[in-house]
């Protein structure tokens, strides 16, 4: 089950940055490459996890390229069963914080810890088990519906795939179709919006029930309708699990424990929603600018 589930984020990761950098087919196998470089220390142990966990990011320093550093000095901590929002202009490096977490990438200098272990030294498989992975850009197989939520713990049952569409909010637009669950997606099936994918997306992760989850929000703009929905599935599916969000919308981080706003690869505020407003900076000032273009014409833009 483990091995089966990493490519799938593996896939995913690539995807994502051939999409973001249209590149081409050596650019493909160098990143390949690189994900190949991290690899399990000799004897590695397995993640050892009692329940609900912190995340810690202690003075994390990387860079992809040497000459040009991403994060510089990140540090922070997601309580057990936290949501820690990350907002921050393009290029600022948040997708970075998620791809390290997720370790397809080793920290240059600092540590990242999950319930105090230092993610370098347990095994691959182990941690990938222990996070579940909301991307942005979510790849659906060219297969059933149920399928593609199954496949977030293979061997699951009808019901509680069902269950799991359910609190993801996509088991209505399921059922309307006309073959519910048996009903193909993907390239060569039912085209789903950015949205829907999203969703199946979240269902296929309260399946496998991670005690831990990125979720990397979608860029796009939303209605103001669409974007209460995502809000409330994002709410569902974070419950008691220490989550990162990687937000573009100010919205959806009003109720994070912590927000830390990154700018150029460090940490320029952190606080709670009403403390950021109350510094009246960096923060308070993105918070204007959405409230006022949302006024305008009902949606909420994202900001990067
Ligand atoms: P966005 O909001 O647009 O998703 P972000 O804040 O998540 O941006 P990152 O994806 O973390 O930003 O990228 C930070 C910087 O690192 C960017 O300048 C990006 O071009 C660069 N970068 C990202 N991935 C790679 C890579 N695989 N190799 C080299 N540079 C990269």
């Amino acid at each position: 089950m483990i091995q089966l589930y990493i490519p799938l984020n593996f896939l995913g990761v690539i995807y994502r940055e051939i999409k973001q950098s249209l590149v081409d087919l050596d650019r493909m196998f160098e990143l390949m490459d690189r994900a190949r470089e991290v690899a399990d220390a000799p004897g590695a142990p397995a993640l050892q996890l009692a329940g609900t966990q912190a995340v810690r990011f202690e003075n994390v320093h990387f860079a992809y390229d040497p000459a040009r550093p991403i994060l510089r000095g990140v540090d922070f901590e997601i309580p057990a069963g936290k949501t820690v929002a990350v907002v921050g202009p393009s290029g600022s490096g948040k997708s970075t914080l998620a791809r390290l977490l997720f370790r397809f990438y080793d920290v240059q200098q600092g540590r990242v810890t999950i319930a105090g272990q230092d993610i370098r030294s347990v095994t691959q498989a182990s941690l990938r088990q222990a996070i579940g992975i909301v991307p942005q850009d979510t790849v659906l197989f060219n297969d059933s519906v149920e399928y593609n939520i199954a496949y977030g713990r293979p061997g699951a049952s009808h019901d509680e795939v069902v269950a799991a569409a359910r609190a993801a909010r996509i088991h209505d637009f399921i059922d309307a179709t006309p073959e519910g669950y048996a009903t193909r997606v993907g390239e060569r099936g039912l085209k789903l919006s950015g949205g829907e994918k999203q969703r199946v997306a979240i269902a296929r992760t309260l399946l496998k029930n991670p005690p831990i989850l990125i979720f990397d929000e979608a860029t796009s703009a939303l209605d103001s309708a669409n974007e209460r929905a995502i809000q409330a599935e994002l709410q569902s599916a974070a419950r008691n699990k220490t989550t990162l969000l990687i937000a573009h919308r100010l919205s959806t981080v009003v109720d994070a424990h912590e927000i830390l706003v990154l700018e150029a690869g460090q940490v320029l505020e952190r606080g709670t929603h009403r403390q950021l407003l109350a510094l009246g900076g960096r923060y308070a000032s993105m918070w204007a600018l959405q409230q006022s273009l949302a006024v305008d014409d009902g949606t909420a833009p994202a900001l990067a």
